[in-house]
């Protein structure tokens, strides 16, 4: 959805300010360099923009808008919840509007991936490990072929 984050930071500023909330937090990771809205310039913008747009920014008491994963991708982050004991088995990536995660949208597998990478397939989505599985296997087949191919024609 285009612009979401601009909608989404505009009513957590609202609200941080009916609620006289001292901090914003956002779910930005490295994964999302592809959109312009997860950047560290336009948090830079939105920061800007909380300083001017409530009486709390005004008089020098904005919230803090703070994105703790952005410099870190999905591996990482995995590795960090384990870490600090998360409970990841509770922890959702979904895209769709399910009363399970699908396993299948992009948010999903990539939490799935790195589940498995971290050594916590029991974590991921059963769709997430067979897709996982299918892809290696692919891999696997490719190398192979490559492997027999070199060794069959020097
Ligand atoms: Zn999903």
């Amino acid at each position: 959805m285009p612009g979401r984050n601009t909608i989404f930071i505009a009513v957590a500023l609202s609200l941080a300010e009916a609620k006289g909330a001292e901090a914003i937090f956002l779910g930005f990771t490295a994964a999302d360099t592809l959109y312009p809205d997860t950047q560290p310039d336009y948090l830079d913008a939105f920061r800007h923009l909380a300083a001017l747009s409530s009486k709390a920014g005004v008089n020098g008491n904005a919230p803090t808008l703070i994105a703790p994963l952005i410099q870190d991708d999905k591996l990482a982050i995995a590795r960090r919840a384990l870490q600090l004991g998360v409970p990841i088995a509770e922890t959702w990536s979904c895209y769709r509007a399910g009363t399970e995660p699908c396993g299948v949208c992009g948010p999903c597998q990539l939490r799935d991936r790195a589940l498995i990478e971290v050594g916590r397939p029991d974590l991921a989505t059963p769709q997430g490990r067979d897709h996982y599985a299918q892809e290696h296997a692919q891999e696997i087949e490719r190398v192979t072929r490559l492997f027999w191919r070199f060794m069959l024609t020097g």
